[in-house]
């Protein structure tokens, strides 16, 4: 052989380069050998020759067939990106995300360019993306700015199933302007014909069976069926109905772990902050366990996660450990994590519930549908056979479980989507075509309750303010806050407020071995003790002021704020654009609350003899959430954020108010012969501390 060659720097380089090439060409090829093998595959060409043929088409497929980065794929494939974007709703952000991510990977752009997505807050999207995945609710929103949808070719609305508030308003309206009805142009019951797509190709997508439903609305639409692949799933009930779930949750992993196969483990909890405690309980159980037991990866996934520790779910599990993927209602249809043999199954989520009666709406842990049941324990069984452990008993799943899932529409508080629907010139809501119309109390509240907001006159047209109210994505209440705060030289501040109630409320950390610190330092942002709302302002500008540390965060128990701090910047813009000046004063405290009071006057409660709280109108008893900094307090008269529903019907986020301001701020709603009636009642001393100084 000759003599060696010392590699030059350049060589080395280059060599270096080519071999990471090579790896990158490797993976991009094994990723198209994996599409190819997904259920959806074998259909591609069936699929764009029904798409061809009709304008509306609803498909059917099990989760994890390939719907959602397979379709808009084969649609820009086929060359539908030259007529315009191909758009795909998701109900979660998450999902909208992750699957944009996937799907960039999989056609090897960067992510943002071609394939982009667009979640409330946050635009991932540039002028090139021709593949978009967003929420449903921002479709919504593109209403608005483009009432026929121009710039789209295609839209699929996906996870049909679901049937969110916001995917059940997006079916009227693209029904709407998909359909040309000749009929209607002829007897002139259409106005504006140039609104009409004749050529928009829509899709509806749905992962259940149930499909006639949809093909019935969308005027008998053809359905397209994906063939499921799917092993048996083993059902396991508990003997006895179980008193704490997490505690069990928690218990039967490690059983899994100990006694069963590999193959990774799914849990479906209601929220982060169970999520949260789920992971704790499980990384001290495993602690003393050492090495006696395989590694145990624990995955957590939540709306709020941040999204560079979203992608841990679907990273691949090394051989002889176990990954545990702690996950809410996003992992029932919406992500398929592959690799999951074993589902434990609570049987409870989180939803909505509206009372139109009394105007109240809560969030509460509710019993799952079967419907869903029958989802979690197929998420076992998608590559192999596998197991479903249900912490509840067989008794109670016949017994106890409604067949199917109330639609969202049905059980919420409408005044975000009446709003929206005014602003797109829709006036005439009760014959708007629902598939499922929600309540006709619902309806009449959400108009009575934008009337009291001053977003409709009383002929319930919108107004100059209900007009700058739809332009923020925000709840009706939260939009006149935002507009308000002007008049009380307080838009900055609020502008934070609103931005740290939005992203979810969890931003207080209380660890059980550290509670006592934790509580020290949060008693500091409480400080004056005048509420919550403000103390949750003191937190962001903290964290400002030490120009966005995550130490500071880490140190003062408070969670990742970097969310409120990109709505602030897009609620600043916003409201930029619709001429709020931007003006400061944080010391005052009052006129801060007057401002939140300006939009949530609908919300406020005074404490009562037996030391409960009343709503001031429709009257419904409520008390103060034990994370409140005001719990012990107990102010006589009180504005808070929302109701939870857990134990007993809770406020959270509240704040102090004068009885006084209600008449001043909201005098059309409340006369101040009710309020001083009211104020005037005896309260016996002992009464919270607030009580005793009065
Ligand atoms: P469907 O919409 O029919 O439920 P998807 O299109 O979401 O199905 O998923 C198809 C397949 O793509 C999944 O089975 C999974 O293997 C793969 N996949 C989806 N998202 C990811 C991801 N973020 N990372 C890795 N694989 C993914
Ligand atoms: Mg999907």
């Amino acid at each position: 052989s000759g003599p060696e060659v010392e590699e030059t720097k350049e060589e080395k380089l280059k060599r270096e380069r080519e071999a990471r090439e090579a790896e990158q060409r490797s993976e991009f090829e094994q990723i198209q050998e994996a599409r190819k093998l997904l259920p959806m595959f074998p259909y591609r060409d069936d699929l764009l020759k029904a798409v061809e043929e009709h304008q509306v088409i609803i498909i059917v497929g099990e989760t994890g067939s390939g719907k959602t980065t397979q379709i808009p794929q084969y649609l820009y494939e086929a060359g539908y990106g030259k007529l315009g974007k191909i758009g795909c709703t998701q109900p979660r952000r998450v999902a909208a995300m992750s699957v944009a991510a996937r799907v960039a990977q999989e056609m090897g752009v960067k992510l943002g360019n071609e394939v982009g997505y667009s979640i409330r807050f946050e635009d991932c999207t540039s002028d090139k993306t021709l593949v978009k995945y967003m929420t449903d609710g921002m479709l919504l929103r593109e209403f608005l700015g483009e009432p026929d949808l121009a710039s789209y070719s295609c839209m699929m609305v996906d996870e049909a199933h679901e049937r969110t508030l916001h995917t059940d308003v997006l079916f009227g309206l693209v029904k709407d302007i998909a359909r040309f009805s000749l009929a209607g142009v002829l007897f002139g019951l259409v106005k504006d014909i140039a609104r009409f797509r004749p050529d928009l190709k829509l899709l509806i997508s749905s992962a259940t069976l149930d499909a006639e439903k949809f093909s019935e609305y969308f005027d008998f639409a053809p359905i397209f069926r994906i063939p499921g692949r799917r092993y048996p799933v083993d059902i396991l009930y508990t003997k006895a109905p179980e008193a704490d779930y997490l505690h069990a949750a928690v218990v039967t992993t490690l059983q899994i772990h100990v006694s069963q196969p590999a193959g990774d483990v799914l849990i479906f909890l209601t929220g982060q902050e169970e999520i949260e405690a789920c992971e704790e309980l499980l990384r001290q159980r495993t602690r003393g366990m050492g090495s006696k037991i395989g590694e145990l990866i624990i995955a957590p996934i939540y709306a709020n996660l941040p999204s560079d520790m979203q992608a841990k779910i679907f990273e691949p599990t090394p051989p002889g450990a176990r990954k545990v993927v702690i996950a809410t209602n996003i992992a029932e249809t919406s992500l398929t994590i592959d690799g999951i043999k074993y589902v434990i199954d609570p049987g409870f989520c989180k939803q909505n519930s509206y009372n139109p009666r009394t105007g109240m709406e809560s969030l509460q842990v509710t019993p799952i549908s079967k419907a869903s049941a029958l989802q979690r324990a197929g998420r076992a069984g998608r590559t192999a056979p596998g197991k479903c452990f249900r912490l509840y008993t067989a008794w109670a799943y016949q017994h106890e479980l409604e067949d199917n899932t109330v639609p969202e529409i049905q059980r919420t508080n409408l005044g975000n989507v009446v709003l929206l629907l005014k602003s797109l010139g829709i006036n005439d809501l009760i014959n708007f075509d629902f598939m499922d119309p929600p309540p006709t109390e619902t309806m009449f509240r959400a108009l009575e309750q934008l009337y009291a907001l001053g977003a409709l006159n009383d002929k319930g047209e919108l107004t100059t303010l209900g007009r700058k109210m739809a332009e923020f994505p925000v709840d009706p209440m939260l939009a006149k806050m935002i507009i308000q705060s002007q008049k009380y030289g307080v838009s900055e501040e609020v502008a934070t407020i609103a931005a740290m109630v939005s992203i979810g409320g969890a931003v207080f950390y209380r660890p059980k071995d550290k509670a006592v610190h934790a509580d020290n330092a949060h008693k500091a942002f409480h400080r004056g003790n005048v509420g919550d709302h403000i103390a949750l302002m003191n937190v962001f500008n903290g964290w400002a002021e030490t120009n966005f540390a995550s130490q500071w965060c880490f140190e003062n128990f408070v969670r990742s704020m970097k969310r409120a701090r990109d709505i602030r910047d897009q609620l600043l813009g916003l409201m930029d654009r619709c001429e709020i000046e931007l003006v400061s004063n944080p010391q005052d405290v009052e006129a801060i609350r007057k401002a939140i009071t300006s939009g949530f006057f609908y919300h406020t409660a005074s404490l009562q003899k037996n030391g409960s709280y009343r709503t001031v109108k429709n009257p419904q008893t409520v008390h103060i959430h034990p994370s409140s900094g005001l719990s012990e307090i107990m102010p006589r008269w009180l504005v808070y954020h929302e109701l939870v529903l857990t134990t007993k019907e809770y406020m959270r986020v509240v704040s102090e108010i004068k009885p006084e301001w209600l008449v001043e701020i909201a005098p059309h709603y409340y006369s101040k012969k009710e309020i001083m009636e009211q104020a005037a009642k005896k309260l016996p001393k002992t009464l919270g501390k607030a009580a005793e100084k009065a």
